[in-house]
């Protein structure tokens, strides 16, 4: 389905739930920003679902705030593309309510994100919003007639269920929802704790933030993080994640931010030491982060980002609401 400018839709969305990393820009963002020209794009704040544990709203507040200075700081273009919070448009929570209805528990409790984050609430119970989630993720992308979703390899699950709802509710109510397909990048879709190279790198690092890099990270830290991440003692710059999972994370990092392939990046540093290859990839990250960072300073401005939200909730509201009104009147609700 192709919307008035005879362009599909392309969407993601970032949760506020702190500083955003590497991993969340090496996933997400790049492979967004890289297409915004050929997309009517749309990127929103996912702040709903940062409330599915209780947050510190002062704390939220400003994440929100941070997070859209990010986007702008990372190269999301508000003239190619409309950013707005998720909050701001309601149909969010309506259809994803609705979404819910769609599903079945099981389908629910298989989802990867599920069973590890829930792993981590036992001592007080599960909360539910973890549980529920993806059914409003599900709604966050149909409501847009998205045709891609770039996201990172543990959101590429949530994106399946996505069309699996959407087809059922076509084939229970008639055609409705247009099925989205996912983009997870070759390179760079699941970037690593560099202390702990089995776990995905993560906003909240319960290793002092030592194995995570924070796109606002002071230069020097972000520079010392990677001299220091945890490598093997094979001594050979090669691409093996079973066996050299620091060492292919590293080469990950660098190939996603240069585009230079494994291969040439494995020929270079041959017979090379890892100590070498470590500050190859502390300058490109280094270099990528003040890049980052100077964009950023000048966007933090909260009259200038409150401005930017309220065009961008308006347009995304006026489609967002044709796609509910069509699913209310298909069950019968309208
Ligand atoms: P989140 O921070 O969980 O809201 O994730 C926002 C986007 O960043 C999603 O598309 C994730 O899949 C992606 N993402 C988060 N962490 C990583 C990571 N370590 N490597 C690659 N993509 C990531």
């Amino acid at each position: 389905m192709k919307n008035e400018n005879n362009k599909k839709v392309m969407l993601t969305g970032v949760r506020p739930s702190g500083n955003l990393t590497i991993g969340n820009y090496l996933g997400a963002i790049k492979n967004f920003v890289e297409r915004q020209d050929s997309y009517e794009s749309y990127i929103f704040i996912a702040d709903l679902h940062a409330i599915t544990s209780p947050r510190n709203p002062a704390d939220l507040k400003k994440s929100i705030y941070d997070c859209i200075a990010m986007y702008l700081a990372c190269g999301v273009d508000p003239n190619k593309t409309i950013i707005f919070k998720q909050s701001a448009v309601l149909e969010h929570g309506t259809l994803g309510f609705i979404m819910t209805f769609q599903t079945k528990m099981g389908e629910l409790s298989r989802m990867t994100q599920f069973k590890l984050k829930s792993q981590q609430q036992t001592k007080e119970g599960v909360d539910t919003g973890l549980f529920v989630y993806p059914t409003l993720m599900v709604a966050d992308i149909l409501l847009y007639n998205t045709s891609i979703v770039p996201v990172g390899k543990d959101q590429q699950q949530h994106v399946e269920l996505t069309r699996d709802l959407a087809e059922r509710f076509n084939k229970r109510y008639g055609q409705t929802f247009l099925l989205p397909d996912v983009y997870v990048a070759p390179i760079g879709n699941k970037i690593l704790n560099l202390q702990n190279p089995n776990e995905k790198m993560n906003k909240s690092d319960s290793g002092n933030n030592k194995g995570t890099i924070f796109l606002l990270d002071d230069i020097a830290v972000a520079r010392k993080k990677i001299m220091s991440a945890k490598t093997d003692n094979f001594n050979s710059v090669h691409f093996d994640e079973e066996r050299q999972p620091g060492i292919s994370n590293l080469m990950s990092i660098l190939a996603k931010i240069t585009g230079e392939s494994f291969q040439s990046i494995e020929q270079r540093f041959k017979n090379r030491g890892y100590g070498e290859f470590k500050k190859e990839v502390a300058n490109e990250v280094c270099k990528l982060l003040e890049e980052i960072q100077s964009k950023y300073k000048k966007f933090n401005n909260q009259e200038f980002l409150d401005n930017l939200l309220f065009e961008g909730a308006i347009q995304a509201q006026k489609t967002a609401s044709t796609t509910l009104s069509k699913s209310l009147t298909a069950l019968g609700l309208k």
